[in-house]
């Protein structure tokens, strides 16, 4: 098989407000990830990477400028996996980590776990010299004025109407020169979630998903749909026993989000010939990639 490389990442389904400067970052971020895969960089280092720009970007859910909980304040989530050897690290509930994807992967690199959560994950990172902001850096005046009026609507449900709806939630799913897979997700949540609530992103399976032998794969939406689907490993799944393109199993797997959870949210893919894949149940995705060296894109919808 010819060598060659593929990059996908996205910045979250739902209506996307904002989408020109949106979309900007996207192509930016994917320029610098294709340059890297060019180069020769490993897909798990080119996935971080994207990922923790996107982290740093306010526009979007994650890192700075994510959603903020019903106390006001900002917990993450992350999660990154290695395709060739299905290792992978995940954090849940940190709050102060100014890149939970390099957490993630901290914890993958150098622990014998792989998921932690909370405290114990902030200990493991201060021991690790993951570094640390303060609240003022993540919290924006616009996340401030969207979960007052989220309040205000008495929505226990995390965001303000279904149709309003956003996912702001970030990931990047790679393929390098050496045929390795591997995929990273990263978000603030849903906007106005209580009581340590963790949707699908950090969750191995659900928000997040590579194996050589099969794709990479990173979810956004709903998570409480994602992770009764199993959404990134299902994605997997049909790919291995289906034999079909990516394409074809991103749209086999919303299909079946919709007929059994009737859920919200898109999926991105790059299965190990290269070639990239997308689906959702939203009126949109934000999305950029690279597939084969060639051209980048970023495009909503
Ligand atoms: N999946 C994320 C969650 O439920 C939200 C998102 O994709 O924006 O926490």
């Amino acid at each position: 098989m010819k060598k060659t490389y593929s990059l996908m990442i996205h910045g979250g389904a739902g209506s996307v407000a904002n989408k020109t400067s949106s979309l900007e970052s996207i192509k930016k971020i994917v320029e610098k990830g294709e340059a890297m895969l060019r180069k020769g960089a490993s897909s798990l280092d080119v996935v971080e990477k994207c990922v923790m720009l996107l982290e740093n970007d306010p526009q979007f859910n994650a890192g700075r400028g994510s959603v903020l909980t019903h106390e006001g304040k900002v917990e993450l989530d992350a999660s990154i996996m290695n395709g060739s050897d299905l290792r992978a690290g995940a954090v849940a509930g940190v709050v102060g980590i100014k890149n939970p994807v390099t957490l993630a992967r901290e914890v993958m690199d150098k622990s014998e776990f792989v998921f932690l959560v909370g405290k114990g994950a902030e200990k493991f990172a201060l021991a690790n010299n993951i570094a640390f902001e303060k609240p003022p850096y993540f919290i924006t005046p616009q996340r401030k004025e969207q979960l007052m009026n989220t309040k205000k609507s008495n929505h226990m449900t995390l965001d303000h109407t279904i149709k309003d709806r956003k996912f702001g939630t970030v990931g990047a799913v790679a393929l390098d020169l050496k045929g390795n897979l591997a995929a990273a997700t990263s978000t603030g949540g849903l906007v106005n979630k209580n009581y340590g609530r963790v949707g699908d992103s950090p969750i191995i399976g659900a928000g997040c998903y590579a194996d050589n032998e099969t794709c990479a794969v990173s979810c956004t939406g709903y998570g409480e749909h994602f992770i009764r689907m199993v959404m990134a490993k299902t994605v997997s799944d049909i790919i291995l026993y289906k034999k079909v393109s990516a394409q074809t199993a991103s749209e086999l797997a919303i299909k079946m989000l919709i007929n059994k959870v009737k859920g919200l949210g898109g999926v991105i893919v790059v299965d190990k010939y290269g070639k990239i894949g997308k689906a959702y149940s939203t009126e949109g995705m934000i999305w950029g990639s690279v597939v084969k060296g060639g051209e980048v894109k970023a495009m909503l919808g």
